[in-house]
């Protein structure tokens, strides 16, 4: 394991991988493996980003404590993406309820990580696509990257930097 203690804490859905999108509705997730595609440069970017920072996922995945997804689904999506992407560790909030600290924008999974890993957050950055991500991020003092996928949807909190393609990241992050 490399030898730091800083950061990036990436958001799964729309970040990581692609979504279905549906005009006019909310973002919504893929629910199985066979489903998903990682985004174009997300491998190399991450390969170059393991350098210096530690990498983690960290998603909602409410869909589970609706009943409308399992958490075998959601744990075989995670642990391919673990596996490729190098992440050091996956981080998932089922939870739907949003006085729930785990759950984004709450910044229970990165405070649990940061405590873990001994993580200085002020050095570290969450990427996310959606107002939860950003909103997280400013919730515990992490630097944050709005990647803008262009929804319907108003942020709530200005994140730091914004793009449109996730290789973009780069410009932000001192590697
Ligand atoms: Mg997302």
């Amino acid at each position: 394991m490399i030898n730091n203690n800083k950061a990036i804490f990436f958001d799964r859905d729309g970040t990581l991988i692609d979504i279905p999108k549906y005009k006019g509705f909310k973002p919504q997730s893929f629910q199985k493996l066979c489903q998903i595609y990682i985004k174009k440069d997300v491998v190399e970017v991450c390969a170059m980003l393991k350098k210096k920072y530690l990498l983690f996922l960290i998603t909602n995945q409410p869909d589970v404590s609706r009943k409308l997804n399992s958490k075998i689904n959601v744990e075989n999506i995670n642990s391919y993406l673990k596996r490729k992407l190098l992440l050091d560790k996956v981080a998932v909030c089922y939870s739907d309820d949003d006085k729930n600290f785990f759950r984004k924008p709450n910044p229970g999974m990165i405070i649990e990580l940061k405590n873990k890993f001994k993580l200085d957050l002020k050095k570290s950055f969450v990427v996310g696509d959606r107002w939860r991500d950003i909103n997280a991020g400013y919730n515990s003092n992490c630097k944050t990257i709005l990647i803008d996928n262009n929804y319907n949807e108003k942020i709530n909190r200005k994140p730091d930097f914004t793009v449109k393609k996730f290789k973009q990241i780069l410009k932000y992050i001192d590697i």
